[in-house]
């Protein structure tokens, strides 16, 4: 991407910052193709399971409307619709993806992801007039995993679907918490607090579903020994809240937004081996599963032999649940936050 940076400060003023973050998307184009019947992208991917095994897993990214919110890191927005989607078309999406998934692979996915780039339980994302065709569909697998914004978590819009999905289907619901550092957790724009996280994890737990929760290695306004401690102790924080999965993503620029904050010294992606580190933590805690998300690992490590060994061990670490050889010493606070 070739753009001209810009210096203005982002805004103290939370009313100001969202016209901030979308005058920066000028010049920056949606993904090419998007349409409103077929999904944006499918594949299959593995995950160790609860019990010790291996989960194949068809993981489907739902073509749908814009996310409403604007948070300082996203880019999901290039891979949207300005419209919220006809009734149906969601359930098709999904039957395409099925169809070209059986088609490809002899044996049965046993978990469902619909990632839609935003949350499953907003109406202008996924129309309620779906639910029961999208349900009946996922009932044919173990889990399904849903995103949703941590204020969209509300008794009226999820029970209805969970019963829908029936006792067979395990529910899963993936949420953004980004960091528990609770300044830059503020200045995310993602619209939450601890404490609204921390309530909406707690609901989901009582309701009989998991929790897998993102956590942003290296947001903006961190150094690096930062962005290493503030890692460790989201995952503190996430385990704390009833996490039973948590995945770890290198924040990555190509927004405009964080290009802007990179040009005024506010804004680097992370080392890789932050995002090691904080991986080898995480699964080191023996809480639960954590896994690091290696999309676009190249944007962190330029040299590619290094990229090709750290890609392997990562994977490993996320297949195994161990951690191969020791990187370093962790020498951060694992105190909760
Ligand atoms: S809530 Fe999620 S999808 Fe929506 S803007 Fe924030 S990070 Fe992006």
């Amino acid at each position: 991407m070739n753009r001209i940076p810009d210096l203005d400060p982002y805004p103290d003023r939370p009313a100001a910052r969202n016209s901030w973050i979308l005058a920066r998307r000028a010049g920056i184009a949606r993904a090419e193709g998007l349409h409103p019947r077929r999904p944006s992208h499918w594949l299959r991917e593995s995950e160790p399971d609860p019990a010790g095994g291996q989960a194949a897993i068809l993981t489907v990214f739902l073509t749908n409307k814009e996310c409403p919110w604007r948070c300082l890191m996203c880019d999901l927005w290039r891979h949207t619709l300005e419209e919220t989607v006809p009734v149906g078309a969601i359930a098709e999406q999904l039957e395409s993806a099925l169809t070209a998934d059986r088609a490809e692979h002899p044996n049965r996915a046993q978990w469902l992801k619909l990632y839609n780039a935003g949350s499953f339980f907003d109406p202008q994302a996924i129309p309620v007039a779906d639910w029961p065709e999208l349900a009946r569909r996922a009932k044919s697998f173990e889990r399904l995993v849903v995103e949703c914004h941590p204020k969209l978590i509300r008794e009226n819009r999820i029970l209805p679907f969970q019963r829908l999905l029936g006792p067979r289907t395990r529910l899963e619901l993936a949420l953004g918490l980004e960091t528990a550092h609770p300044e830059v957790l503020e200045r995310l724009n993602k619209g939450i607090d601890r404490e609204i996280f921390r309530r909406s994890a707690q609901w989901i737990r009582q309701h009989d579903m998991d929790l897998r929760v993102f956590v942003l290695v290296k947001p903006p306004f961190l150094n690096e020994s930062e962005a290493l401690e503030w890692a460790c102790r989201s995952i503190d924080f996430a385990f704390d809240c009833g996490a039973n999965t948590i995945s770890l993503i290198p924040t990555r620029s190509g927004n405009g937004a964080l290009e802007s904050l990179a040009a005024r010294g506010e804004f680097t992606p992370p080392r890789p081996e932050t995002l090691e580190l904080a991986l080898a933590y995480g699964i080191q805690l023996g809480r639960g599963r954590v896994f690091a998300d290696t999309w676009d690992l190249e944007r962190l490590e330029a040299d590619a032999a290094r990229l090709s060994s750290l890609r392997v061990r990562l994977e490993n670490a996320n297949r195994e649940q161990r951690i191969q050889r020791p990187t370093k010493s962790l020498t951060v606070d694992s105190a909760s936050g």
